[in-house]
């Protein structure tokens, strides 16, 4: 997506993926400012022949490659993914529904995941042990779930455990239940399935809050706030019983009474893509549109859902245009490739995001199709790049805590 003649949120759009590459953090768009973990994974140098080909070579190799890889290789897409990416995907859903598409692909060999670096764990502790999972480029993480890391939730756990105390009350119920967004690392998630937590997405987040409070007098939800807090209410939790954790900071920053007092103790954490969104948008789009319908996904911040019409999943929106009658007005707050795309498809609607200016998920924008095409190539030569292998002990523990949510449908 190069930033031309529209207004985009960071000038590094227009660069070229190498000099990004090159550049410390998180590349260009909405996690720009974010801190990147000092040992988050770098991805080394591309070949030449990768970095000087034109963009239609490079298309041109990826077709040719995949055709010659055939059933072998599949191709994920994630939905927040640029469309050069997206064209050539086997499958293209959300974070979950691709694992879930590799676990259901026992033919393939190897799935190249054109995502970040925590759905790729998770496609990985999905399928077969002898599946390669590849990540086209090392430094696509996400901003997310990098704030936080393993060290900081077992920290915040032992505190919390030295606060609220480790035994259930008489009614059986433990003092905390561990719960952590698909957003996470697959240490997170194993931290969770260890302890009697689950892991949630953001279509069944309160089916799972649900399943949790069925086991637990509160919930510590990792590492998204928003989507944590903005569930909670729509359960009726009020926002006293809600304190943030800041994980630099004793208690998390808060006092030995607001946590015993608390339902959902809520990370610290966000997506820098959906916290750009405010209600002055919604009421500049209300404005400019009589008759728009509002819709944003639920990692927005909470006054950003009350002001819309809807809010949900990526599904959930991705449905919501799909049914919209022909001349809708719809304004959506989400990623902007996505939007982009939903907008393609109805050409009979009107369908805008929220925030008028271009900012792509900058983690999603380091799989530029030069690491699609070196991917699928180093295939075809018998070399298998960039795999993201998570260990036996992570992994079955990751299980525990996805197998959960599976259970507690819908
Ligand atoms: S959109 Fe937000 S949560 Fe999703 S990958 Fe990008 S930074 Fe992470």
């Amino acid at each position: 997506m190069k930033a031309t003649g529209v207004s985009s949120c960071d000038s590094g759009l227009a660069r070229d993926p190498w000099a990004i590459d090159r550049a410390p953090g998180y590349g260009p768009g909405a996690s720009t400012g974010d801190q990147i973990p000092a040992d988050a994974p770098r991805q080394g140098p591309l070949p030449q022949r990768y970095t000087d080909a034109s963009e239609e070579q490079l298309q041109q190799w990826i077709v040719e490659a995949k055709e010659r890889l055939g059933d072998r290789v599949r191709i994920l897409g994630h939905f927040y993914q640029r469309d050069e990416i997206v064209q050539h995907a086997d499958f293209v859903g959300d974070s979950f529904m691709l694992a879930q598409a590799a676990k259901a692909s026992p033919e393939a060999e190897a799935f190249v995941f054109c995502g970040v670096h925590f759905m790729a764990e998770t496609a990985d502790i999905l399928s077969g042990p002898d599946q390669a999972v590849i990540l086209p480029n090392l430094a696509a993480g996400c901003s997310m779930a990098d704030m936080a890391t393993i060290e900081q939730v077992e920290a915040c756990w032992a505190e919390l455990t030295a606060t609220l105390g480790g035994a259930a009350d008489d009614d059986g119920l433990a003092p905390v239940i561990p719960v952590t967004y698909m957003n996470s690392s697959a240490a997170i998630k194993a931290f969770c399935g260890h302890n009697g937590g689950i892991v949630c997405t953001s279509s069944n987040a309160r089916t799972v809050l649900e399943w949790a409070f069925e086991r637990g007098q509160r919930v510590v939800f990792f590492p998204d706030q928003h989507l944590g807090r903005n569930t909670a209410k729509q359960m009726g939790v009020a926002e006293e019983q809600m304190p943030l954790w800041r994980p630099h900071l004793p208690l998390g920053g808060n006092t030995a009474e607001q946590l015993r007092d608390a339902m959902v103790i809520l990370w610290n954490g966000f997506c820098s893509v959906h916290k750009r969104f405010t209600v002055a948008q919604i009421e500049r789009a209300r404005a400019e549109h009589p008759g728009v319908r509002v819709i944003v996904h639920p990692e927005c911040p909470a006054a950003v859902v009350e002001a819309a019409d809807g809010a949900g999943s990526t599904e959930y929106i991705r449905k919501e245009i799909e049914a919209a009658a022909p001349g809708s007005v719809i304004a959506v707050g989400t990623e902007i490739n996505l939007v982009n795309r939903l907008a393609e498809q109805r050409p009979d609607l009107t369908v805008f995001c929220l925030d008028p200016v271009v900012c792509p998920c900058s983690t999603m924008y380091r799989i530029h199709p030069a690491y699609l095409a070196w991917t699928l190539e180093s295939l075809l030569e018998g070399s298998v790049p960039n795999r993201i292998r998570v260990s036996d002990e992570v992994a079955g523990d990751s299980r525990v805590a996805l197998e959960r949510m599976l259970a507690a449908r819908p």
